[in-house]
């Protein structure tokens, strides 16, 4: 089958950019036997041939594009893809997690492949992708060995492109948490009921860069199960872990007991609420982490969730003594680093209070950004100084 894109359409895949929205659909040469998802023949408005990608036009993000090349795309393509996308990635020691595709990024669309120790966690989330859910079962166990492998086919975009949400065990069998070394701690991890695939893998690295600035007392808001809290216990004196999730805290405080550490204390409360009780009971920190839940859904309520964000910085800062650090996080795909840093120029103005960046981070090495796909730099963490 093959579908024609709009001048827009090609100019975003001459750029690099894998997705056509479905206004950018011009036509589609119609197939009896068509299926959501199939990989399509692409051309332009003229007819002139683009490549291939998978082709949904139940979802907004209709054409998903694979490549320029001719070569039928089958099985043995997507598992080339997995094989490369691994293999970039350094030798796994043991109890370590990491994700080993990251999606578009690593010219996979909608495919995530994550590993904590030897279980292997896959997240399809578009109907093309899903298509070859088979092939990639086979190349996981081929190249990998894994002594399970989980489905996390939950998320709620999957209904966006007509499929269902489903999570369980694929094959072989989880008996419990799975230990994880990070930054010579231990961590429980649980793939088939924690939060995204089991932690935040996404924040390694600045857990451990966090270490380099935390003293004192410190704040660690929207902890989890204590990724920055625990980091941070080497070098801070009094720690303090807020979370509304009350299955994260419980793992949290079984993390502070595997490791003897002392320093933490675990709080289950409302980290707006929280921000304003202390400002209100007049406490002060040395340090404060804020790693909240993407705010920014959708570029809809872009206004809403920056609202957000500014209210957390700002009461943050305001909590913060002179010379204070804090460590500010956005998971929000439509929030960009210049819309991060409007929204910490106003919090800043709002408090009075001068703040210099100290660090511009992003997410660990193993979620590379794609920079034909800006999507792909959807994490931001800075580590700023409040005068
Ligand atoms: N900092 C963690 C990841 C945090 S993810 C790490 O690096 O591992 C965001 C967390 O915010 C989740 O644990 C979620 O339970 C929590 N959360 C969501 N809404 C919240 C709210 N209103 N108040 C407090 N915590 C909230």
């Amino acid at each position: 089958m093959k579908i024609r894109i709009s001048q827009k359409g090609f100019d975003r895949i001459r750029s690099g950019h894998p997705w056509v929205f479905r206004s950018d659909i011009q036509e589609a040469t119609p197939d009896p036997s068509f299926e959501y998802g199939q990989v399509v023949s692409v051309e332009t408005s003229t007819g002139r041939p683009v490549g291939q990608g998978f082709y949904n036009p139940k979802s907004q993000i209709s054409l998903r594009f694979l490549t320029r090349a001719k070569d039928p795309i089958d099985g043995s393509f997507i598992r080339r893809r997995i094989r490369e996308a691994i293999a970039r990635r350094p030798f796994l020691a043991p109890k370590t997690a990491r994700r080993l595709v990251y999606g578009e990024a690593d010219l996979l669309p909608s495919l995530i492949i994550d590993i904590y120790d030897r279980v292997v966690v896959l997240q399809i989330l578009s109907a093309g992708m899903d298509r070859f859910k088979e092939d990639i079962f086979r190349e996981i166990q081929d190249t990998l060995s894994p002594s399970a492998i989980v489905e996390r086919n939950d998320p709620s975009v999957r209904e966006l492109e007509g499929l269902d949400r489903r999570k369980g065990i694929l094959f072989g069998n989880v008996p419990g948490p799975i230990e994880i070394n990070e930054g010579g701690f231990l961590f429980e991890a649980d793939p088939l009921e924690g939060q995204k695939t089991g932690m935040f893998l996404d924040q390694a690295d600045n857990h451990l860069q966090a270490r380099h600035y935390a003293r004192g007392r410190t704040l660690d808001l929207f902890s989890y199960q204590g990724g920055f809290a625990l980091s941070v216990s080497k070098t801070a004196e009094e720690i303090l872990a807020v979370d509304s999730s009350e299955p994260a805290l419980e793992i949290l405080k079984r993390n502070l007991s595997h490791n003897g550490i002392q320093n933490v204390t675990p709080i289950l409360a409302n980290g707006f609420d929280y921000l304003r009780e202390a400002h209100e009971r007049r406490e002060m920190f040395n340090t404060v982490i804020l790693d909240p839940p993407p705010f920014v859904k959708d570029r809809k309520n872009l206004t809403g969730g920056i609202r957000g964000y500014k209210e957390i910085n700002l009461r943050a800062m305001k909590l913060l003594k002179p010379g204070g650090i804090l460590i500010t996080c956005s998971c929000s795909q439509n929030f960009t680093p210049k819309l991060f840093e409007e929204m910490l120029q106003e919090a800043s103005r709002d408090t009075d209070q001068a703040v210099q960046i100290l660090e511009k981070r992003g997410a660990t090495a193993d979620h590379p950004v794609l920079l034909s796909f800006p999507e792909s730099a959807y994490l931001q963490c800075w580590i700023v100084r409040v005068l």
